[in-house]
């Protein structure tokens, strides 16, 4: 693995008292192997969006759309974070104010350690009543009979944000705000290509944070970035990571390593 060169300027920002937001896509999961929807292997291009992940796919096909989150759901459960969900981890315990706002909904960086998490999109381990909206967790791969139904008789659906359908305003408002008030903002793995989520590190860079780009390719938000740190995630973030020991370490850390 090559090294990356940690520049000077972020190197100053990896101390404690640095604001931090970190906003996480589909490329850091894909590099545990959970299938993405864009790009040259994506789900879309197998499957068609308007059949599985629409409210009218499910008001029509419950069961249909049921089956499909199911095979998800089994497929993510036999897949572990990698060091990249580690070292955003380790981000949150490190820095005094940090925030993960992720739009990935396959629960890897729980599963990674990070407790505060704004989730764009939701989250496949959640399900949802239609009825009565109760809102809570199953981590059981496989729910059977499909659809589930809940307590109170109505059916319960995947607490997933489908095409079509708004982000819950109050996580897109908190990530806008964290967004804002933050001195250092990573964008990893993402295309920065699905709206209004994609506007955000275009906000960092207006408030006058020090935007800096994870990505295997330069993606469409990176003319926003001051740097752009071209690699997975799984190599870099741990490399950044490792840094914040040496941070930690208080002064003359600089002159040992
Ligand atoms: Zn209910």
């Amino acid at each position: 693995m090559v090294p990356v060169l940690v520049s000077s300027k972020l190197k100053s920002l990896l101390i404690p008292l640095t604001r931090v937001v970190v906003f996480t896509g589909a490329g850091i999961s894909a590099e545990s192997g959970v299938p993405t929807f864009r790009g040259q292997n994506g789900l879309w291009n197998e499957f068609r969006v308007e059949d599985l992940a629409t409210p009218q796919a499910f008001a029509a096909h419950p069961q249909q759309v049921w089956e499909w989150y199911s095979w998800r759901r089994e497929l993510i459960s036999k897949i572990t974070p990698n060091q990249g969900h580690s070292a955003v981890a380790h981000f949150e315990r490190f820095f005094s104010s940090f925030c993960l706002v992720s739009q990935n909904v396959d629960g890897l960086h729980d599963r990674a350690g990070n407790q505060r998490i704004l989730k764009l999109h939701g989250d496949i381990w959640e399900v949802r009543c239609i009825s009565c909206g109760l809102r809570r967790m199953d981590f059981r791969p496989v729910l059977s009979p499909l659809p589930p139904r809940c307590e109170c008789g109505g059916m319960l659906r995947p607490g997933v944000v489908w095409f079509g359908e708004m982000l819950p305003s109050d996580v897109f408002e908190r990530a806008v705000r964290e967004t804002q008030s933050c001195d250092l903002f990573f964008s990893v793995g993402t295309s920065a290509e699905v709206f209004p989520a994609a506007q955000l590190p275009g906000i960092a860079r207006q408030h006058g944070a020090y935007v800096v780009e994870v990505n295997i390719e330069r993606s469409a938000a990176a003319h926003v970035a001051h740097e752009v740190l071209l690699g997975k995630a799984g190599e870099i973030l741990p490399e950044l990571s490792a840094c914040l020991r040496g941070a930690l370490a208080g002064p003359g850390s600089e002159l040992a390593g």
